[in-house]
């Protein structure tokens, strides 16, 4: 697709192909992963350099940003670059194992880690908020979190005792660059879906996109189309202009036959959020001229949403937190029920987790398509038995839509990623593909984040806060031949509330590639496995038992 709207004066757009001007593939990589985070095609608001989830940036200013891809294309193959905070702020000679470019994103010390001294520091130019993979060059758009979204619809579907979704409702809210795949993954599990967002032009992009099958700012009528679709089993996804806030408690109380009620509303950062009383034109402004008021303001306003969703708990619907820490922003409103559903990780995805398992994603720098239909056939042949897995590959394949470099993400886990990067090293390496693959992964993932109110709620040992795992995560696939590795703080749940690592890897068809992904694929889905028996799960001791994975002390 063509880039059309500006940023900053440019419209940024990664090289596709197979000629670099950078002098290794894996600074090539970065730059083009950098530039195609930017791609107005992928990034929410590229003009801010803001890739998604709220204000979740890829450089710290355009002048960091040019230094940055400056920097890349003259760094030497033994040569490793340091950003701090999108910004460029070393390059050392290393050796050409280690990873070209090492990244720090909005870290701060313990008791300094809150929004108001985060904000102080980003208004000094000091630090920028990296989100997860937006600050570590590894969003792919929408996709990137299609098929998670799409299990863990699946696992509700399971869990009301049902085999898909249809003949069901699902209520949620937040269309943005996440939660854009919510209409799409319950539509592919075959259920009528209403997504509320206060930002028509989201909505709009979502149908333009195709995750989306229509939007519209009347409520009455959209409540008619998703109730008359989930009579009649059709699988319908709906948009409506509006406030969360508003309209969850205004279905409550009209007693609309909702069954499933999630969100995913920025709510990690209360100036992301809208509160009830100020218009969607005055946001930014209100924002700005008085931070504290309008968190106070915006976190009333998530009590009342959260008040709602309890309410369809109540009334017997499943309800869940979708990864944005909204229960205690609720609770930090005044809502005390807040915590009276969970989130997503403890209600569906742990047992994913203790086996490694997560999403996966690769990108095809040459930007032809059919590099990656190629990678989903050599994934289909590698994991016949898997039919899920067969299933989500067949799907996607139809229904994604890509966003800026063509790429896949699907669920892969400890002693299965290896063998995929191994094949698509040797797919590089024999000219079936047209040019190096990048292998990267989300850092909502098993082993490299700590984030109580997310991927660590409730494990069973208590250790949800426990930050060592994501930094042993990332010293690891430093030691393992990663090509950029990265260290965050805040991502998904927001300052104070997670620590987290990435990492990404590319295949570019030579023996040196294929060795160092057969080792950072084994290892860095195998810390995942070792959290999850260090906490005491019983599915990861087998695992570890059953595939090789040293634990002294298991
Ligand atoms: P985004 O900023 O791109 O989109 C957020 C959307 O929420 C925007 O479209 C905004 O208009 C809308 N919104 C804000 N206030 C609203 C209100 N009061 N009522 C209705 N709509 C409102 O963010 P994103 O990338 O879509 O991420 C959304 C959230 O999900 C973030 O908190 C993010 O950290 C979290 N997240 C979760 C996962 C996961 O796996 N569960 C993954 C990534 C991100």
């Amino acid at each position: 697709g063509s880039a059309t709207v500006s940023t900053g004066g440019r419209v940024v757009r990664a090289a596709r192909g197979a000629e670099r001007t950078a002098k290794s593939w894996g600074a090539e990589a970065a730059k083009r992963m950098l530039m195609n985070n930017l791609d107005p095609e992928v990034a929410e608001h590229p003009e801010d350099l803001v890739v998604y989830g709220g204000t979740g940036k890829a450089a710290r200013t355009w002048e960091a940003y040019d230094a940055i891809v400056r920097t890349l294309d003259e760094l030497e193959p033994d040569e490793t670059l340091l950003v701090q905070s999108g910004k460029p702020v070393g390059v050392f000679r290393t050796h050409e194992w280690a990873p070209r470019v090492l990244i720090a994103n909005s870290n701060l010390v313990g008791d300094w880690a809150t929004w108001p001294e985060f904000r102080r520091l980003e208004e000094l130019g000091l630090t920028m908020y990296g989100q997860m993979t937006a600050g570590s060059w590894i969003y792919i758009g929408t996709q990137g979190i299609l098929q998670g979204t799409y299990e863990t619809f699946a696992a509700v579907a399971r869990s009301l005792g049902r085999e898909s979704l249809a003949g069901t409702l699902t209520l949620t809210a937040g269309c943005g660059g996440m939660g854009g795949a919510q209409p799409l993954a319950v539509t592919l599990n075959g259920g009528a879906v209403l997504i509320v967002d206060v930002d028509e032009s989201r909505l709009a992009r979502r149908v333009e996109h195709g995750y989306l099958d229509e939007y519209t700012t009347d409520l009455d009528a959209a409540i008619e189309r998703v109730v008359a679709a989930k009579n009649a089993g059709e699988a319908l996804s709906v948009g409506v202009v509006g406030n969360a806030a508003e309209v969850f408690g205004d279905l409550l109380l009209r007693g609309i036959p909702i069954d499933i009620v999630t969100d995913q509303t920025s709510a990690h950062d209360p100036l992301a959020y809208l509160p009830v009383g100020i218009a969607f034109e005055d946001w930014k402004r209100e924002a700005e001229a008085d931070p504290e008021g309008f968190t106070a303001r915006a976190r009333g306003s998530m009590a009342k949403h959260v008040a709602a969703m309890v309410g369809f708990q109540d009334g017997g619907a499943e309800v869940f937190d979708y990864g944005n820490s909204i229960r205690r922003e609720a609770q930090l409103g005044g809502f005390e029920r807040a915590f009276e559903f969970p989130g997503f990780v403890p209600a569906y995805i742990r047992p994913q987790f203790a086996e490694g398992r997560g999403p996966f994603r690769w990108v095809a720098l040459s930007g032809d398509p059919e590099d990656i239909r190629k990678t989903d056939e050599a994934v289909k042949a590698l994991f016949p038995d898997d039919a899920g897995l067969v299933r989500w590959l067949d799907k996607a394949g139809e229904a994604v839509h890509f966003e800026g470099l063509p790429a896949r993400i699907c669920w892969l886990g400890y002693k299965e990623r290896h063998l995929a990067g191994l094949k698509f090293n040797e797919m590089v390496a024999s000219g079936e593909l047209s040019a190096p693959i990048v292998i990267g992964r989300d850092h909502l993932d098993s082993g490299s984040v700590a984030s109580p109110y997310r991927e660590t709620e409730a494990m069973a040992d208590g250790s949800d806060a426990i930050a060592d795992w994501p930094l042993l995560n990332a010293l690891l696939n430093t030691s393992s031949g990663a090509s950029w590795v990265s260290i965050h703080h805040g991502g998904g749940v927001g300052i104070g509330r997670s620590i987290h690592a990435g990492q990404v890897t590319v295949a570019d068809g030579t023996a040196l590639a294929a060795e160092k992904l057969e080792r950072v694929l084994t290892n860095d889905p195998g810390t995942g496995v070792m959290r999850h028996v260090d906490a005491g799960y019983d599915r990861a001791k087998e695992v570890a038992r059953e595939r090789g994975l040293k634990v002294p002390m298991l």
